[in-house]
């Protein structure tokens, strides 16, 4: 090796060892007399020092050394005069014999430091630069570790990991699909894996019993922070097994991860179905570090001579706790933010409970003091509380009062990114109406089984079957979803049918599939973890990208290898593949 220590380990206890050291110059420090270097590496920083009484033809070779460059250097551990009690090595420094330098390096278009100067895109560009430093690698860490956890807990549980193809053929349901030209088969494309669902299942089929794969997928989507097109999923699935066996396995998976990776105890996970949570948090996500929940007002606003409520499907309150205090402006801000196109409501009522218990509201003019006391009643509401309302159509109401409660919990510090809580949402509607294409979609994906009790409403009401789908939802985060599957063929075939696909199409797309239903198919059902998203979560920050090595940037490009990019004409040609005509 070219070292016999890293730049983190010498301590105290290594005085007077004579030692090796490699890495990169953090900074450097000339004082005339002596010239002491910052020596980094993965590990940590060492100093060194270079005394001129000592060897003045060494000194004058550290004085040239520049930021980044890589050197080796041999010499002594010595105490350090002023020591340094916030770095692991600060009670020593290495009084520096020979001095080679391995590398000379360019200065680097930003500081290679904990805080950096450099913006967004320029870290980007020189991504390799920028995971030098020590927070960007520390997230990585992260993402080994929980990586290893999850390998050591689902082989403890007997599931085995099995690789899936990466080069399969499109499908119509679900995101945008990236395509891949085949030389080989002119006029032919593969697509790449939006996740190995179909895969597993067959594995499951096969008898494999318990699988899982820590996979690539990709999704042509329109990036937002937290999405790249191409993302992680620990992927999983298991025979013979009920929607209660899958919440049951995976939540102890991620207890285990809190347990290990961040010494955190996870109490038992609550439970709500997907109609609660739309109802109490306007969002099959909730976030429950906080209370906040809605209640609808409906038979104590409707009726008494405000249009707007009147007119509306649905009026839906929240109380915010103490808030009674808050100002004109702040209320006009609050007003403003839910009049947002993004958010998307109309307007914003308030109704603030006084210190001598007597309601003050923006819609007085409409309602007496007793029919105001009436809504504080429905949430309890104390003196100093304030209540904010919203009224519409039932899902845009839901969905504007979701966003205010989100924004005036993290306000309010009601969001703090230590604490976790957990949530499973379960019975997801099965479809799921699209307007545009005005027809069913599959709300989790067409393999996903309906729920038996709902099984007669499939001709009659499709859209009010519920599906044994559940979601894992941490802190308002959706870490991963799944479903018991479909496992007969006729089943499958009936909800491709209300899918709208035609018998051929079906057989077409997923013909493999129900053929195989049709060799003895165990029940089976599984789920799948946003692997990139968990990261940042047990990282405590909001963008996915920090976690990945070499991310795409908003507009789906790496900056850095330029990526994508035009290939060559003959490259066209050999995928059958024609170049736009010039203009
Ligand atoms: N394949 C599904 C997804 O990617 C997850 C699952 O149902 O297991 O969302």
């Amino acid at each position: 090796m070219l070292r016999t220590h890293n730049c983190g380990e010498l301590r105290i206890e290594n005085l007077n060892d004579s030692v090796k050291l490699s890495g990169w110059v953090q900074k450097s420090r000339d004082l005339g007399g002596l010239t002491f270097v910052d020596l980094r590496d993965r590990y940590g920083i060492t100093q060194l020092t270079f005394n001129m009484d000592e060897n003045q033809q060494l000194c004058a070779q550290a004085r040239e050394l520049g930021r980044e460059f890589v050197i080796q250097v041999e010499g002594t551990v010595i105490e350090r005069s002023s020591k340094n009690d916030k770095m692991p090595t600060g009670n020593i420094e290495i009084s520096v014999t020979k001095l080679t330098v391995l590398n000379a390096s360019k200065t680097p278009p930003f500081t290679i430091e904990n805080e950096t100067d450099g913006g967004e895109e320029l870290r980007m560009k020189y991504r390799y630069l920028d995971l030098r430093r020590n927070p960007v690698q520390e997230k990585l860490f992260l993402r080994h570790k929980l990586a290893k956890e999850v390998r050591n807990y689902l082989d403890g549980a007997a599931f085995i990991e099995v690789e899936t193809p990466v080069l399969i053929k499109s499908t119509p349901e679900g995101a945008r699909d990236f395509v891949v030209p085949s030389r080989m088969n002119e006029g032919q494309f593969y697509a790449l894996p939006q996740s190995p669902q179909t895969f597993k299942q067959l594995l499951m089929v096969s008898g494999f019993d318990r699988y899982f794969q820590i996979v690539k997928c990709f999704r042509d989507e329109d990036l937002r922070a937290d999405r790249q097109p191409e993302f992680t999923q620990i992927d999983c699935e298991m025979t013979f097994v009920e929607q209660e066996d899958i919440l049951s396995t995976f939540e102890h998976m991620m207890r285990h991860l809190f347990k290990t990776v961040k010494s955190i105890d996870l109490k038992d996970f609550p439970r709500m179905d997907y109609a609660d949570a739309m109802r109490l948090y306007g969002s099959d996500k909730p976030d429950i570090r906080f209370g906040m929940e809605f209640h609808e007002l409906n038979d104590v606003t409707q009726n008494l001579g405000f249009k707007v409520f009147d007119e509306a499907e649905l009026v839906v309150g929240i109380c915010a706790k103490g808030c009674a205090t808050y100002t004109r402006k702040q209320l006009d801000a609050l007003t403003d933010f839910v009049k947002r196109p993004q958010v998307g409501a109309k307007g914003l009522v308030y109704a603030k409970m006084n210190e001598d218990g007597s309601i003050k509201s923006s819609v007085d003019k409409f309602y007496s003091e007793e029919q105001k006391q009436a809504w504080a009643e429905k949430f309890g509401a104390e003196k100093g509380d304030l209540i904010l309302i919203i009224s519409g159509n039932v899902n845009q109401s839901r969905s504007a009062m979701s966003e205010l409660r989100l924004h005036l919990g993290a306000e309010l510090g009601l969001r703090d990114k230590n604490t976790f809580a957990p949530v499973w949402v379960t019975d997801f509607p099965l479809l799921e109406w699209d307007e545009e294409t005005k027809r069913f979609h599959a709300m989790h994906h067409p393999f996903t089984s309906p729920k038996v009790e709902d099984f007669d409403k499939l001709e009659s009401a499709p859209g009010e079957v519920r599906a044994n789908a559940y979601d894992m939802v941490i802190n308002g985060v959706e870490v991963g979803g799944g479903s018991i599957r479909i496992h007969d063929r006729s089943t499958q075939e009936k909800m491709l049918s209300l899918l709208g696909f035609t018998v051929e199409e079906a057989k077409d797309q997923f013909g493999f599939l129900m053929d195989a239903f049709e060799y003895g198919a165990p029940p089976h059902g599984g789920i799948a973890l946003g692997f990139d998203r968990m990261c940042a979560l047990f990282g405590g920050s909001d963008s996915i990208r920090d976690y990945i090595a070499f991310p795409k940037n908003n507009s789906g490009r790496d900056v850095m290898i330029d990526a994508p990019a035009p290939i060559s004409k003959e490259q066209l040609d050999e995928l059958f593949l024609q170049t736009k005509p010039a203009k």
